[in-house]
């Protein structure tokens, strides 16, 4: 059986550059599947400070000494192609400064010229064939950033001369970003105008490039078998459902695993003690440091902990909505992300008010996220919507019962307590603050008897969410699409 070579095109990539949950998919996927017999490899940004990075990680990174060129708005932009390895996976990277030049990775508007930098990343992927001496039979792409390679295999007027060449696979992390901007961006990415219909990357008279790239690739992948249904329904395909449903026969929903070798209580080096299913007593040195660095006391209220993005996807407003209810209830929240200024404001305020049972850090903080997840009792993740998600696996693994929406992922991944002997954590549906209060209620009232309690933690911890099996799946699709 033949091995395939797959080329990871992403924006993102932990630990080299990771804003949420696609940078650890992309930093642990490709690894995983190079075990199961896949070459895997990636190509990446060199982002402002990501040379640097690399070097403060050990990282040795050297010149492959060839570039690629790519026509783009009337000019021709080079990027010289650097090699490192992370885990074992090569990566490489694109040096071009002029278009990588925003620390803060994502541009904030959707113009054709603010977003040229991945217009840059998908067409110079399609290049690296031609520079380098290995060629892959697959691009796998990830989410809008990645989208424009398959489209280009398809509507460029000089790539689609290649088209029969590769296969393409686009894994949709999130529906919520689509890359939609206007229509000069064909002739600023060499489109044929053929291409601005309703079947090709025309959206409400202007242009859709992850439209573009569900249509083109071969095959499509999310990140949950929960979300790929999702996606195709007019409460969570984002305008794209239609479109989305249209193309069933290549949709796949194969659930994200988690790197156990960074999530691990065992040997977790941010962890002030380690920790495992036999012996918890970590577990509570990890919770002392907790509260300490919260500046509060022990006074054997749970504590509810909340990592994520604030945006409204995770659920800010109901949770914003319920606090003072959940407080009441005799918990402790304590709250670590970043997003939306407005979210981090007003949980600022709530937190002055509530001084001794919310502890709000604004910003990102990978230590702190990694004492919450261990020294919390309970994580809450009341999202929205949820592709995947990550930190329900984190939690569970650190014996941290997660108390979810059952959406996406979650709904996959979350068995409720009450409904089985083999609970691993409680779920709501309605998006109210009233639902979240009551699932909190119902937790609590488990929480009281503490053999049970730990009873629920240890079936957290036992389950496995490692890629293994995910990777298993990638690779059976790759050997479909190459015809074995
Ligand atoms: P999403 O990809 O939608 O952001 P996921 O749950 O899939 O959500 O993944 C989020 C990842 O980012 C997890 O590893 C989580 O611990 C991490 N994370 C999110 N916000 C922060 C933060 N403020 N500080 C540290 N880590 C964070």
């Amino acid at each position: 059986m033949k091995c395939p070579r797959v080329l990871h095109v992403a924006s993102e990539m932990a630990p080299l550059v990771k804003l949420g949950g696609l940078g650890d998919v992309v930093g642990s996927l490709p690894a995983a599947l190079r075990e199961v017999g896949v070459d895997a490899r990636i190509v990446l940004p060199a982002y402002p400070g990501l040379f640097e990075r690399l070097e403060a990680q050990n990282l040795s990174c050297a010149p492959t000494g060839k570039s690629v060129h790519v026509a783009l708005d009337w000019r021709v932009y080079s990027a010289p192609l650097w090699e490192t390895s992370v885990n074992n996976t090569p990566v490489y990277l694109l040096e071009q400064p002029e278009l990588f030049s925003d620390p803060e990775v994502y541009p904030r508007e959707t113009t054709p010229l603010a977003t040229l930098p991945f217009a840059f990343l998908s067409l110079a992927a399609l290049e690296i064939p031609g520079a380098l001496e290995w060629t892959p039979d697959i691009f796998h792409v990830h989410d809008w950033p990645g989208a424009l390679v398959p489209a280009a295999l398809k509507w460029h007027r000089h790539y689609r001369n290649r088209r029969g060449d590769y296969e393409t696979v686009l894994t949709i992390h999130n529906l919520a970003h689509q890359w939609i901007t206007t229509p000069n961006a064909l002739n600023i990415w060499g489109f044929v105008k053929e291409s601005f219909t309703i079947e090709g990357i025309e959206f409400y008279g202007g242009i859709n490039a992850l439209k573009g790239g569900i249509l083109a690739a071969d095959a499509i992948t999310t990140v949950s078998p929960r979300y790929a249904w999702e996606i195709q329904t007019p409460q969570g395909g984002m305008g794209l459902d239609g479109v989305l449903a249209s193309c069933r026969g290549k949709i796949q929903g194969i659930l994200n695993g988690l790197d156990y070798t960074v999530w691990n209580p065992e040997t977790d080096p941010l962890l002030p003690a380690p920790y495992s299913i036999e012996d918890l007593s970590g577990k509570t040195l990890c919770r002392k440091a907790l509260l300490q660095a919260c500046g509060w006391e022990e006074n054997d209220r749970p504590l509810l902990v909340f990592v994520g993005r604030l945006v409204e996807q995770k659920g800010v407003d109901i949770l914003l909505a319920a606090m003072e209810d959940l407080l009441s209830l005799g918990t402790r929240v304590l709250i670590l992300g970043s997003g939306h200024p407005i979210y981090e404001r007003v949980l600022q305020e709530e937190s002055r008010r509530y001084q001794d049972l919310l502890h709000v850090h604004a910003g990102y903080d990978e230590t702190l996220a990694h004492l919450l997840y261990a020294g919390g009792d309970m994580l809450l993740m009341p999202s929205l919507f949820e592709p995947c998600g990550l930190s329900q696996l984190i939690a569970l693994r650190y014996g941290t019962v997660p108390l979810v929406r059952a959406v996406g992922g979650l709904a996959d991944t979350i068995i409720d307590v009450d409904g089985s002997p083999d609970g691993n954590g409680f779920l709501f549906s309605d998006y109210t603050p009233h639902e979240l209060r009551r699932v909190v209620e119902r937790a609590l009232s488990h929480w009281h008897d503490r053999e049970q309690w730990k009873i629920i933690v240890r079936h957290g911890m036992e389950q496995d969410f490692s890629w293994k099996h995910s990777a298993e799946t990638y690779k059976a699709l790759y050997l479909r699409l190459l015809g074995n």
